[in-house]
């Protein structure tokens, strides 16, 4: 069958490829996925079945409701310092993982470079395949805190650098980058003038009063940052898929232009349920992040105290990376070998681009329990240090 290249050079996850091998186990304890461990707030849900009872069956406008895009500059500019007009510079998309889509096959042409932390968010690395430019990876690992720094950009930086994506919280690291750190890459943008996308989904999923700063909230960078925001992780909304967009009115006017073609609209309901997040989803949020904050303590001292592991405990999201050199095997076989010995699933490093070999990453926004349970059979199998 002759299929796109795209198609035939897209490679599968390889953390679904646990999933599947997780499978054959009836006791498995999944912390693969990074899927919050709540379902929606009530009153979110409500606000979308009331759409649905009110009968918002139809498309919406390609860019979003206007009630939506109202609600998210108000968010942007109270909490981000993002100033953002709701007719110019937003476009309401299907979560985060389509914006990133829309922002890429507006912005990059093939063969163009586009520099991203290594290790990364796999999909970011299907994107740039899909619009076939060339991933550029910038090293980042527990010495350096998992953090992207200026330092380690510039030298990447060629005249066919066309983007740099910034995601901070990080999937899969938890790293973030605080307020200097994102001043430095603000000098940088402005210095080379390249596009940004700054990934924003873990923004608020952040611990020990630590305030994620947005790179766009920094003066004369208008033209350069496109803020991408989603509903999924901060409200556990996975599945309602609502995110957005913030950029500059002519990237916008073609971002919506090129929205029509791939989804022309995410369902009105939906939307509805955002807005109720954004004015009223503020409680959850500091709910579920208290509860994230316990896990996180749990399994970094948890698995510090088993052989083979070292881990750093993350700042933000809800993932840690810990290095698994003291296993002596590759990040594949030493999930498969965790996998095997005590039926807890993990994902291994190397599924988070080349960069990600010596890590596995454990997702802790599960239960509690599930995550001690976890920890126990870890501990009986590897032993202690
Ligand atoms: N960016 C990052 C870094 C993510 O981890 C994810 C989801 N795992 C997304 C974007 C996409 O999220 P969504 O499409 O659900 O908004």
């Amino acid at each position: 069958m002759d299929l796109s290249t795209a198609a035939q050079n897209a490679k599968p996850s390889g953390v679904r490829r646990m999933f599947e091998l997780a499978k054959q186990y009836d006791d498995a304890i999944n912390l693969t996925l990074g899927e919050p461990g709540f379902t929606a707030p009530d009153h979110i849900i409500q606000a979308a079945i009331k759409g649905l009872a009110d009968r918002k069956t139809k498309y919406t406008p390609n860019a979003g409701i206007k009630a939506l895009r109202d609600a998210i500059a108000y968010k942007l500019e109270k909490e981000n310092g993002i100033k953002c007009d709701p007719d110019k510079n937003l476009i309401v998309t299907t979560g985060a993982t389509q914006a990133l889509m829309l922002a890429m096959v507006t912005l990059v042409n093939p063969g163009d470079e586009v520099i991203l932390q290594g290790p990364n968010w796999p999909d970011y690395m299907g994107q740039i395949d899909m619009v076939n430019a060339k991933a550029v990876y910038a090293k980042v690992d527990d010495r350096n805190g998992f953090k992207m720094t200026a330092d380690i950009i510039e030298p990447l930086i060629t005249n066919k650098t066309k983007l740099i994506i910034i995601n901070s919280p990080s999937n899969p690291t938890g790293g973030v980058l605080d307020y200097e750190d994102l001043k430095a890459i603000a000098e940088l943008v402005k210095k080379y003038k390249l596009f940004v996308i700054s990934d924003e989904p873990y923004e608020k999923l952040v611990y020990d009063g630590f305030h994620q700063h947005s790179l766009a909230a920094f003066d004369g960078l208008e033209d350069y940052i496109l803020t991408i925001n989603s509903f999924s992780k901060t409200f556990a909304m996975t599945g309602f898929r609502v995110g957005y967009i913030c950029a500059n009115e002519k990237i916008t006017e073609n971002l919506i232009k090129l929205h029509e073609n791939m989804v022309a609209s995410v369902p009105e309901p939906m939307q509805l349920a955002a807005i109720e997040a954004i004015y009223h989803g503020e409680a959850d949020v500091r709910k579920m992040v208290e509860y994230y904050d316990r896990n996180r303590h749990l399994i970094v001292e948890g698995l510090n105290r088993i052989k083979g592991f070292s881990c750093l405990m993350p700042k933000g999201a809800f993932y840690v990376f810990p290095n698994i050199a003291g296993f002596g095997m590759s990040s594949k076989q030493a999930a498969e070998y965790i996998l095997k010995k005590t039926h807890v699933v993990t994902s291994p490093g190397d599924a988070f681009g080349p960069l990600g070999e010596g890590y596995i990453r454990i997702c802790y926004a599960s239960k509690y329990e599930d995550i001690q349970e976890a920890l126990r059979r870890m501990e009986a199998a590897f032993g202690t240090k």
